[in-house]
């Protein structure tokens, strides 16, 4: 294979284009056959002009394939294997990756790929060997690029904390909220997911077991049905983003919020005496360090993670896949509605039948 097909954000618009197969240039380099890409919140918000992403970056990072080359450096890794891309780059060296804080790593700007270094939308990609993380043979690549979005909810959870008798409410009920609350429920948990959008909800019902309540909001705010829970939630995970108000007016003295959804303009105003009085903890958890990411892929071996994958994609059908996540590539299109929980985007449909 000389040329590869490649998914570039062309003047704001995805494109496909052909590049140059992939060779390891450092040592440390891992060229890896991509099998399939998840499409996440990020890559629609990049589409729809509402992230910041690099002019001519090929997009994805939710991405399992096969090790198809490596660097003279590499040792962990040998071709053939099956890893899963872990896209998030820490330095191991700053001040906070000493301190075991690599989650917020001061060189990590500029080390994002499918942001601002070539991702994984991709016939190949080339990662440094520490962040293409071996994957067992009884985890498929459908459930692979799971992974990824996977350690976020980890890291949230961890941060939620809750107590063994604790009431979750998961507010929002895309590919995160439905993984939070599978997440949960594994942990045995007693989960509600709050999802307004009914083919979402409805989605998300036919993906979590019985153990959640996934129920449909109504009215202003998050909505949350009367009489659907016997007292407050103790825990409350907005993966909405913009609900904190409405999730403090709600969750129980004494116990947390998570802000979980990244929106760039969302803005919140809090009374803070009722938050020193009722002792609630409000939480941002921040992006997952490297241990969340290699948490997820153990955890990958317990969780039907491919349930989240409701349509996928050939690399080639790149509009239909983002259209059925209501973001239309037309121009002047706007965001529409959702048709889909997870979308893959299929780089090479032989692999991501594996
Ligand atoms: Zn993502
Ligand atoms: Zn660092």
């Amino acid at each position: 294979m000389t040329e590869i097909q490649a998914l570039v954000l062309t003047s704001g618009t995805p494109a496909l284009r052909s590049r140059p197969s992939p060779a390891p240039h450092h040592p440390d380099d891992v060229v890896v056959r991509v099998a399939a890409t998840g499409i996440c919140g990020t890559d629609r918000g990049i589409v729809l002009g509402e992230f910041p992403a690099l002019d001519g970056v090929v997009l994805g990072h939710e991405a399992a394939g096969v090790v198809q080359a490596v660097g003279t450096a590499v040792t962990e890794v040998s071709p053939g294997d099956r890893v899963v891309v872990n896209p998030t780059y820490t330095c191991g060296r700053c001040r906070p990756c000493r301190r075991g804080l690599a989650a917020h790593c001061t060189a990590k700007d500029g080390r994002e790929i499918g942001v601002d270094r070539d991702g994984t939308m991709a016939g190949a990609v080339v990662v440094p060997e520490r962040f293409a993380c071996p994957i067992p043979d009884t985890v498929s690549f459908r459930r692979a690029a799971v992974i990824e979005p996977l350690a976020c909810v980890l890291t949230n959870v961890e941060a939620a904390a809750p107590r063994p008798d604790d009431r979750v409410l998961v507010v929002g009920g895309g590919p995160i909220g439905t993984l939070c609350a599978l997440v949960f429920a594994h942990r045995g948990v007693r989960t509600v997911l709050l999802e307004r959008d009914a083919t979402r909800a409805a989605l998300a019902r036919g993906i979590l077991p019985d153990a959640v309540e996934v129920a449909t909001g109504s009215g202003p705010g998050i909505g949350l049905p009367a009489g659907l829970l016997p007292h407050r939630p103790d825990v409350v995970v907005d993966t909405t983003g913009v609900l904190l108000e409405e999730a403090l007016a709600l969750v129980a003295a004494a116990g947390t919020v998570v802000v979980m959804g990244e929106r760039e303009h969302a803005r919140a105003s809090v009374p803070l005496r009722p938050l020193v009085t009722s002792g609630v903890r409000v939480i941002g958890a921040g992006p997952y360090p490297p241990r969340l990411f290699e948490a997820a892929v153990d955890l990958a071996a317990d969780l039907p993670l491919e349930r989240i994958v409701t349509a996928a994609f050939p690399l080639a059908a790149y509009r239909e896949a983002f259209a059925a996540l209501g973001a239309p590539l037309e121009p002047g299109a706007g965001a529409g509605a959702y048709t889909a929980m997870k979308v893959l985007l299929v780089s090479d449909p032989e692999l991501a039948g594996r």
